[in-house]
């Protein structure tokens, strides 16, 4: 910002100075020009004008013809007349230093000076003015080159051609003497640049005036060109500004040569003192930006310097870190944008020691390998199952713990990375000890954002107790296997092996009572013949005991036929291989509704029943499961009012759902889990029945891979629902299989 500031400053200073110079410079020059026409003015008026009127005044004063013309008696006198004339004219201008009046032959024959009349008379016949004016016209004036004298002062002598009008030829001359002094001060006391840098020379070059100020000192004699110069020349040199003129009295001659020189110093001091002015603006503004800039450096920077600070904390980890101060404008923006960085990289970002307490606090192990399978780092529970120190693997080959299953193709290194990942595979790791664990394997290739490969991350979990628990139950399915095959087995021999001497207690109980029949007429007949306490004890014995006694071994028999015919069925159920078929339930129900039309007409039953679905099931079981479910409905009605009965099905996520639904007497909550037990009966026995049913649907529900449940409300009804896997899933007998189909 300073160096902008400095080129900034710098550049217009310079653009100022150019332009100040410039115009200064044609300003000096104007002011110049100007001075050199007043000096030419006062030159021509107040010197040449008033020298040439007098001259010519004095020439053709009467008393000067007189003088001509006197008799040499007469001349004493006419020359006083002159010489008073002349004095007058002396008095009259003070740079005159002395008048008088050549003869033809060139001697003065009259002069005054300063002092009066001069009586020592020279002979000026030899001098060139004396010549020229000679050799001149009428009333012509010729000036002589100035002089000067050991005190300094520059004279020159101008005179005019005086015609003797006696004879109308040259008559002499009158000469008048200047003294420079005056024109000499005036030019003293003109100011350039509050000095006086003029030079005054002689046409030879004598130097007549020049500054006395060493400051204003520059010669312009090298510079000056010779020949005459009527007009200001104005000329650039090296050291400064020189303007010189030349000043005449006549034409033809030129009486001195004017010229002003201004040094570069000088001429420039005005320009220095701008040039001054705009350093020291310059230098001010400086000083105040710089200031400015300090503090304002300070004002943004101590924020900045704060979120250089935050921001090594952050890159450290320190992710609590926020900045405190607080600024304005686009640097609070900052701050602000900081902070919630901070915040979102808090909420986001997991810093190394959170990762590393995540990784060690892990239970499963963790192992992690280069591409080269190169292990690199392993967590505590990788060391505490490996039984190695994480120093002691780092380095070594991830085959130093993975053992590979016997006639593997493919390292589990290879897998992972032609996959990219491996799921809960089950593998060994190799301890140091040389056991063999199983673990729950799995990992996944690392990749940086070029899609490099960093690395293998490993997970394993050791599944030794998972192992041994699958094993036991492994062992334990394969007895229960066992047993209930054995139970089924038993149960299927119990009954059917039961059921033998039952038919011969059914048989021989049936043979006792028909033999009881037949011999009763024949009892009947002889009973009179009995005395009265036998008849009274064996009567009722063959009468009345015995039979009963003979119906209800009867009765029993066949419960216990009913009995063992149902647990024969149920174990033949659970014994029968399904055949898994397309059925039509509409079909099936609609078949036993048929079969139940008769009941259903008497008891005045109104029956629902919604569209149903073909299902793949055992069409058997299904005709067991649903001709149980509505035969019940239908016997557990309330006799109190009109039975209705609702079939429905209902399509679920990969199974069908039936209800039954019907507004018979209904279930006590209590009694809903017992009613799917064998040989249980609920509520009031009116109704004949094994609590068999039941037990017998389920069991063929749970074989077909469906479930049954009961919803029930005493007094107002009971609706059994059951699923069907559709499609089919488990326990079916595929006879085309068996066939190798
Ligand atoms: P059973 O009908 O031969 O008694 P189940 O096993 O078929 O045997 O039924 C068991 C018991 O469940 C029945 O005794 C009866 O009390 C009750 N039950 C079954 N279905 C219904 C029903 N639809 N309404 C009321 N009670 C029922």
């Amino acid at each position: 910002m300073l160096g902008v500031v400095v080129l900034v400053s710098g550049t217009l200073t310079a653009v100022f100075y150019v332009y100040s110079r410039q115009s200064l410079e044609k300003q000096t020059k104007e002011n110049i020009l100007q001075q050199f026409d007043m000096i030419g003015y006062h030159f021509r008026y107040e010197l040449r004008n008033s020298l040439v009127n007098n001259l010519q005044l004095l020439s053709s004063n009467p008393s000067l013809d007189e003088f001509l013309m006197s008799s040499e008696i007469e001349r004493e006198i006419a020359a006083r007349s002159v010489e008073r004339f002349f004095l007058e004219s002396l008095k009259f201008d003070g740079s005159y230093e002395s008048i008088s009046f050549i003869g033809q032959e060139g001697v003065e024959a009259i002069k005054v000076d300063r002092s009066g009349r001069v009586r020592s008379y020279r002979n000026l016949s030899n001098r060139p003015l004396f010549d020229r004016i000679k050799r001149g016209s009428p009333g012509r004036i010729d000036v002589e080159n100035p002089t000067v004298d050991a005190g300094g002062n520059v004279f020159f002598s101008a005179g005019i051609f005086k015609t003797d009008s006696d004879i109308g030829k040259f008559g002499g001359a009158v000469v008048i003497t200047y003294n420079l002094k005056r024109f000499v001060e005036y030019l003293d006391r003109i100011r350039i640049f509050d000095e006086n840098p003029l030079w005054l020379f002689t046409p030879d070059g004598t130097v007549v005036k020049k500054p006395d100020n060493r400051r204003a000192l520059f010669d312009p004699r090298p510079y000056l060109v010779p020949g005459h110069q009527k007009e200001p020349l104005l000329v650039m040199v090296d050291g400064g500004m020189l303007i010189y003129q030349d000043l005449y009295i006549n034409a033809g001659s030129p009486l001195l040569r004017l010229a002003v020189s201004i040094p570069s110093s000088l001429l420039l001091k005005d320009m220095q003192k701008v040039l001054q002015f705009f350093l020291f603006v310059a230098l001010f503004s400086l000083l105040v930006i710089s200031a400015l800039a300090y503090s304002l450096a300070g004002y943004l920077s101590r924020p900045l310097t704060e979120i250089d600070q935050a921001a090594s904390h952050l890159a450290k980890g320190d992710l609590s870190t926020r900045v405190q101060r607080t600024s304005s404008g686009e640097v609070q923006l900052l701050i602000n944008s900081f902070n919630r960085m901070g915040e979102e990289l808090e909420k986001t970002t997991v810093s190394k020691e959170y990762m590393d307490n995540i990784i060690s606090s892990m239970r499963d192990a963790l192992v992690v390998a280069s591409p080269a399978g190169i292990i690199s780092r392993i967590n505590m529970a990788a060391s505490f199952l490996l039984e190695y120190g994480e120093a002691e693997l780092v380095g070594q080959p991830l085959s130093r713990v993975i053992q590979e299953a016997p006639g593997a193709v493919t390292t589990t290194l290879d897998t992972v990375l032609q996959n990219n990942s491996l799921s809960t595979v089950e593998k060994t790791f190799r301890t140091r000890s040389d056991r063999k664990i199983p673990v729950l394997f799995s990992a996944s290739v690392m990749r940086d954002k070029e899609n490099r490969i960093q690395g293998i991350v490993c997970v394993a979990q050791d599944i030794t107790l998972r192992k041994r628990t699958e094993a036991k139950l492994r062992a334990y399915s394969d007895d229960l296997q066992e047993i209930n095959e054995e139970l089924k087995n038993f149960a299927y021999i119990i009954s059917h092996d039961m059921r033998a001497p039952l038919v011969n207690i059914k048989g021989f109980s049936e043979e006792l009572s028909r033999s009881l029949q037949e011999i009763n007429p024949c009892f009947q007949k002889h009973l009179p013949m009995l005395e009265a306490a036998e008849r009274e004890t064996i009567a009722p014995i063959l009468t009345k005991d015995v039979p009963e006694a003979l119906a209800f071994i009867m009765s029993s028999v066949s419960r216990m036929d009913n009995l063992i015919n149902a647990v024969l069925r149920l174990s033949r159920a659970g014994r029968r291989k399904l055949i898994p078929e397309t059925v039509s339930v509409h079909d099936l129900v609609q078949n036993i509704l048929r079969s139940l039309g008769h009941q259903i007409g008497s008891r005045h039953i109104c029956v629902a029943v919604d569209v149903m679905p073909d299902v793949v099931a055992d069409k058997m079981a299904l005709e067991q499961v649903f001709g149980n479910l509505i035969d019940n409905a239908v016997k557990y009605l309330d006799p109190g009012r009109n039975g209705e009965l609702n079939l429905s099905a209902v399509r679920n996520e990969g199974e069908i759902i039936f209800h039954v639904r019907d507004n018979g007497r209904g279930i006590a909550q209590e009694d809903i889990p017992k009613i799917f037990e064998i040989f249980r009966r609920v509520g009031r026995q009116d109704v004949p029945g094994e609590g068999m049913g039941l037990a017998y649907v389920k069991t063929l529900v749970r074989l077909q891979g469906g479930r049954i449940w009961c919803e029930s409300e005493i007094g107002r009804g009971t609706t059994f629902s059951f699923t069907l896997p559709q499609p089919i899933r488990t326990n079916y007998h595929h006879p085309e299989r068996e066939d190798g189909v």
